[in-house]
């Protein structure tokens, strides 16, 4: 009696050491689970992330609330600064991203690459001297980090850096799959995300000279239009063409040529504001759109480039120097009135600063007319 007494208390105590193990495991399970779902929810958005800023802020957005992190970085080689320049070009505006990095070269990265060894995740104590790459503005009290090298194809894209207060958080010893599951499907993403911004970009801009292209000019236009008619500013447009250009391709040569529109792209470029809209529109024609510029405006601001390419000789092929003059044509929106159609307001716009540029040629070159 006594002895069963016993048996059946020590069956309790094992019965409730069972219970408390499954729950603890149920626990377990249940955690695991939610994991799992924030991690796909995670994996869902980065995929139907539509643009590379999305992307990127999707990362540094979620990725610390999803994997309980104290810092999260994107370090991406970009040679060249190709990236860099047409996510600019297109808008991005990088400040507001101060854990987007980038490098010029992979070795920059602090991957073994060694005889083309294929980079691994590497967890580790976080080290500042090692680490300042990865995290130039470590949160206090950084103590393990991940460094993910992003992969496409065997190419290094670049490295997702995960950062934690937790110094076990991140050991040599762990386990790399999730990481490393992470690192693929970001490398995938980031690679179309990048692929798809540099196709707009194609889209919009002349290969040339990196300014607009005419089909992109004629939307920016009709879109500048409607605005000023909301918000009842000037808008005026320029029509520049260069003086005697075919000479230049005869005398010198196409090549150099096609240095010349460059460089008077540039000086162009460096006379306007950023709100200004700059386009080739063919051979040797350009653009601009002056946002808030009446007729005296504008025509100021084309003496200005008129001056800059006249005054200062251009420097082609090996060395030579020649002079560059252009004509510029300006006119102005005076047409406020809500029911002509964009697109012909547009048209007339261009029109009439092409007719002023033809009365410029025909003066002598080298000068700005006014239309009307
Ligand atoms: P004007 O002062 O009257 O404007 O004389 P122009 O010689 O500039 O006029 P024209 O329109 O006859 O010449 C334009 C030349 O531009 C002809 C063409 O060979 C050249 N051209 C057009 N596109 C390009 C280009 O992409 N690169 C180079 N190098 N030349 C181009
Ligand atoms: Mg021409
Ligand atoms: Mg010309």
């Amino acid at each position: 009696m006594h002895e069963r007494g016993a048996s059946v208390r020590e069956l309790i105590a094992e019965n409730e050491a069972l219970r408390r193990q499954l729950s603890s495991l149920i626990d377990q399970a249940e955690s695991n689970h939610a994991i799992m779902m924030r991690h796909q929810a995670f994996d869902l958005e980065l995929v139907g992330a539509g643009s590379f800023r999305e992307l990127v802020e999707t990362i540094f957005r979620q990725l610390p609330i999803v994997s309980s992190l104290d810092i999260v970085t994107l370090s991406l080689v970009d040679t060249g600064a190709d990236i860099y320049t047409v996510m600019h070009k297109l808008g991005m505006d990088f400040e507001t991203l101060p854990g987007l990095l980038f490098c010029e070269y992979p070795d920059a990265l602090g991957y073994d690459l060694a005889g083309g060894a294929t980079p691994k995740p590497a967890l580790s104590l976080y080290n500042p001297a090692l680490h300042n790459m990865a995290f130039p503005q470590p949160p206090a009290g950084l103590a393990s980090v991940a460094l993910v090298p992003l992969l496409r194809n065997k190419r290094l894209l670049g490295s997702l850096n995960l950062g934690s207060r937790d110094p076990s958080r991140f050991t040599p010893i762990l386990g790399t799959d999730f990481v490393e599951h992470m690192g693929s499907i970001i490398a995938i993403c980031l690679e179309n995300v990048i692929s798809n911004e540099m196709l707009k970009y194609i889209g919009l801009t002349d290969a040339l000279t990196g300014v607009y292209n005419r089909r992109y000019m004629d939307r920016r236009l009709g879109e500048e239009i409607a605005r000023a008619r909301r918000q009842a500013y000037r808008l005026s447009c320029m029509y520049i063409d260069v003086d005697h250009f075919k000479q230049v391709n005869d005398t010198w040569g196409h090549q150099s040529g096609d240095d010349v529109l460059r460089e008077v792209a540039a000086r162009i470029k460096a006379e306007l504001r950023i709100s200004d809209a700059l386009g080739r529109f063919g051979g040797e024609e350009f653009v601009v759109v002056l946002i808030d510029a009446d007729l005296d405006n504008a025509s100021l601001v084309a003496q200005r480039i008129r001056a800059s390419v006249a005054d200062q000789p251009f420097v082609v092929g090996e060395g030579q120097m020649l002079s560059v003059s252009v004509s510029i044509g300006v006119a102005t929106l005076d047409d406020f009135e809500r029911d002509h159609p964009i697109e012909g307001v547009a048209q007339q716009l261009v029109a009439q600063a092409d007719q002023a540029l033809y009365a410029a040629k025909v003066n002598g070159r080298n000068r700005v007319v006014a239309y009307g």
